[in-house]
Formats: structure tokens, C-alpha cells, sequence
């Protein structure tokens, strides 16, 4: 069992996450590029975990995301001060958590995986050199 916490950059929000560390993935999908306002998520998974919010659960807002390539629903989590993305819940795979990696203290590992590469962006170079469809 790992502990990992967040903080968004306004530090409005603090979150503990008590899982299995499944490490890292980068995700290219569309939805993950416009929610970040970038050319990828770096999202960092735990299983079996437990999401506690140590400070400012007020702030937390969530967005349903429905039109996703797996056909899952996401749950979005993000800090309503700043904006920042923060978690992301999939109700198909009950007890994972994924904390996006950028608001996470601590060691930010190297993905092993990278999903969705068809819609990945042509200039992004290879990061993990393993692909896969989750
Ligand atoms: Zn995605
Ligand atoms: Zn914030």
C-alpha cells in the first residue's frame, strides 16, 4: 500500500490517496488534451485505494465526462479556485483513483504506457516506446 497526496497549485485543495501503486501512463485521448490544455495527461493510477480530501473538499468540482473513446464514464475532479485537473474516477474499475501527475507531491514516475496513441500528437516523441489500448 502506497500514500500519495495532492495539491493544486492554489493549495485551496489537498487530497490523500491510500492504494496499490500501479505507476504512471500518459493518456492522448482528445478529452484528456482539451481537459489539461495540453498535448497529454501524465495520470498516475492506484488500485484498491481509498480518496480522502484533507483540506478544501468545497472546492472540488466534478465533471462527468460521458463522450470518452473507451465508452467509460469519468468522473473529473478538479479545484473550482484554480481550475486545476486533479483526479479522475472511472465507476467501471471500482476502488481505482488516478491522480493527475503534475498536482502530485513527490516523485512524479515515468509513465509505462501511453493510451490512445492514434490521437497523439505527431511532434510528441516517444515516451514510453510501449502503446497500449488501455
Ligand atoms: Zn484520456
Ligand atoms: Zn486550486
Amino acid at each position: 500500500m502506497t500514500t500519495r497526496t495532492s495539491t493544486c497549485p492554489c493549495k485551496s485543495v489537498e487530497i490523500e490517496v491510500t492504494g496499490t501503486d500501479k505507476g504512471a501512463v500518459l493518456c492522448h485521448c482528445s478529452n484528456c488534451q482539451a481537459q489539461s490544455g495540453s498535448a497529454f495527461m501524465h495520470n498516475h493510477r492506484l488500485t484498491k485505494s481509498d480518496m480522502k480530501f484533507t483540506r478544501g473538499q468545497d472546492f472540488v468540482k466534478t465533471y462527468v465526462d460521458k463522450n470518452t473513446k473507451s465508452g467509460n464514464e469519468l468522473t473529473r475532479g478538479f479545484c473550482s479556485n484554480c481550475g486545476s485537473s486533479l483526479f479522475l474516477t472511472n465507476p467501471a474499475f471500482k476502488g481505482l483513483t488516478i491522480l493527475t501527475a503534475g498536482t502530485m507531491n513527490g516523485e512524479r514516475t515515468q509513465p509505462s504506457m501511453e493510451l490512445f496513441p492514434e490521437s497523439k500528437y505527431q511532434w510528441v516523441g516517444d515516451v514510453t516506446g510501449k502503446s497500449s489500448k488501455l
